[in-house]
């Protein structure tokens, strides 16, 4: 039985561990986090337990690609999963301009909204809904179809606004489409139209949310892969591989054990994978290309425990900004004027009723604005930092009272985190959201194949090429084809 190490136990780890464990492969993965999960890891404060990253998930309805494959790995039944969407999948609301747009669930409802909020755009609103789905059935692996993985034809890689503008002459409407930017850190005349077509996609579809929190997938996950045989180590960060030749031959985790195996699988930020190898290894292109990736930004985020019966359960993820031009500049702010905008979801508990227990609200934050802190432990940072977060919080909360100005009455308790605490928490790269961030235009410089320079060596995660609830899942996918016949595994999960 060949032995593989999977380093990282997020969702990319955990489901191309499964996904490796069924085929027959004896697996071991090491989790730096004292928590299995990565993005998907939960924490408690009092009875309330609140999501770190993933909160809002799409493709899990009946057919869609992360039902067959949860279904593919006996995990879908173990799954509370509530869909947040009625009439509408999103809220979308522009402070300046005082307008709320309620975007329709589902390709011919959402269609129709917008075709309400524009009228006189009504052909150029059809085509351009066309296209996207398109551009999603060309999206290696999108539709769990056999076809080649590594092509991206010149139409998918065009940057969002100039895909819109050649297509929307409207220019509220141009960033009306836009309005889950923050879901991908979309930046202008970088970002590829095929990452926004599969996140717009999965959402006008109809999002859902975990009951009860994101942990759930991370944990039923672990439990397939220990029945199959294999190890998920938590507290086990691995601070340096060894190596031999072109090919790895062990690895070390802080705690001082050494792990060898055939094969070896990075989850994790490729740019802290290369602080793991032994730099004299580093010298060709590939390492050069990795060091010089550009992150996605990160996020300051509030967690509220809601007093009972005091906030109306908003079924839908509501996306605020202060102005339609904000849509491409999330990340381009003077700290004093910031917050530009947030997303706000209320996680649902069983049985939800009409008022929501909790609240998460996220808004865009560049690490630079915590740099200075960053070597200090969470927990005991100075003073200076507390007051920081203080103070973001009440601005935050500002802005939201434009749109619940009753919020700060409906609070029990407040907790923030900022862009360190997710580079502390998930272990990544200066508290990178997503990962790299892709370019159109150099997609050489922002986008890896799995195979790396040593022969045992693959990568797979966030970082090297989808990111979010569908898209880590299918950048394992493509990992796994390096092991697999992937024909056959498309066909196995699509049965
Ligand atoms: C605040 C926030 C909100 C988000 N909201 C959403 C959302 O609503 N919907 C959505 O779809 N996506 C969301 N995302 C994105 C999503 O969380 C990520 O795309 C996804 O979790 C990435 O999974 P991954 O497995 O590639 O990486 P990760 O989840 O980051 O997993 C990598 C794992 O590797 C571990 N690790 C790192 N270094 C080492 C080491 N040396 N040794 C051992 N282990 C190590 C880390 O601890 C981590 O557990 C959000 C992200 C954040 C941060």
């Amino acid at each position: 039985m060949k032995k593989i190490i999977v380093i990282g136990g997020g969702i990319s780890g955990l489901f191309t561990a499964l996904i490796l464990s069924k085929y027959g492969y004896k697996l071991t993965v090491l989790e730096a986090n004292r928590q299995i999960g990565g993005g998907l890891h939960t924490f408690k404060r009092g009875n309330t337990e609140f999501e770190t990253g993933i909160h809002i998930i799409g493709g899990f309805q009946k057919g869609q690609p992360m039902y067959k494959l949860c279904s593919y790995l006996g995990i879908m039944d173990k799954l509370h999963i509530k869909e947040s969407f009625g009439n509408t999948s999103d809220t979308f609301h522009i402070g300046g301009d005082n307008k709320q747009y309620h975007l329709g669930a589902g390709k011919e409802a959402f269609t129709n909204s917008l075709i309400e909020y524009f009228p006189n755009s009504k052909e150029e609103i059809l085509n351009y809904i066309n296209d996207l789905y398109e551009i999603c059935d060309n999206i290696p692996l999108y539709s769990l179809k056999f076809r080649a993985i590594n092509y991206m034809s010149e139409d998918m890689l065009i940057p969002i606004n100039k895909f819109i503008e050649s297509r929307i002459s409207d220019k509220k409407l141009q960033n009306v489409l836009v309005w889950n930017n923050p879901l991908y850190a979309g930046v202008k005349n970088e970002t590829p139209i095929y990452i926004h077509a599969l996140v717009s996609k999965m959402f006008i579809e109809g999002s859902s949310k975990f009951i009860n929190g994101s942990q759930q997938l991370a944990d039923a996950l672990v439990n397939e892969i220990e029945k199959l045989g294999g190890n998920v180590l938590t507290k086990a960060k691995v601070n340096k591989i060894c190596v031999e030749d072109k090919a790895i031959k062990s690895l070390s985790t802080e705690d001082g054990k050494d792990y060898e195996a055939d094969y070896f699988i990075s989850s994790i930020s490729p740019k802290l994978l290369l602080n793991l190898l032994p730099k004299e290894k580093l010298k060709g292109m590939f390492w050069k290309r990795i060091s010089k990736m550009k992150d996605t930004y990160s996020a300051f985020s509030i967690f509220i425990d809601l007093k009972p019966n005091t906030f109306e359960y908003i079924n839908n993820a509501y996306y605020y900004q202060d102005n339609y031009e904000d849509t491409w500049n999330h990340g381009d702010y003077d700290i004093k004027e910031w917050p530009k905008g947030y997303l706000l979801v209320n996680p649902p508990v069983e049985n939800q009723g009409k008022y929501a227990h909790k609240i998460i609200i996220n808004a865009v934050m560049n690490y630079s604005d915590v740099e200075k802190w960053e070597d200090s432990q969470t927990g005991r940072r100075s003073e200076e930092y507390e007051i920081f977060k203080q103070e973001c919080t009440n601005k935050l909360l500002d802005k939201v009272e434009i749109a619940f100005p009753e919020i700060r009455n409906c609070i029990n308790k407040i907790y923030a985190s900022t862009p360190l605490t997710i580079k502390d928490y998930l272990n990544n790269n200066r508290g990178a959201l997503y990962g790299v961030q892709k370019d159109g235009n150099h997609m050489e410089d922002s986008y890896l194949t799995p195979k790396t320079k040593y022969t045992n060596l693959f990568l797979t995660g966030q970082n090297i090429n989808l990111h979010g609830i569908l898209g880590a899942p299918i950048t394992s996918l493509i990992t796994c084809s390096e092991f697999v016949d992937l024909e056959e595994l498309l066909s196995n999960i699509n049965k």
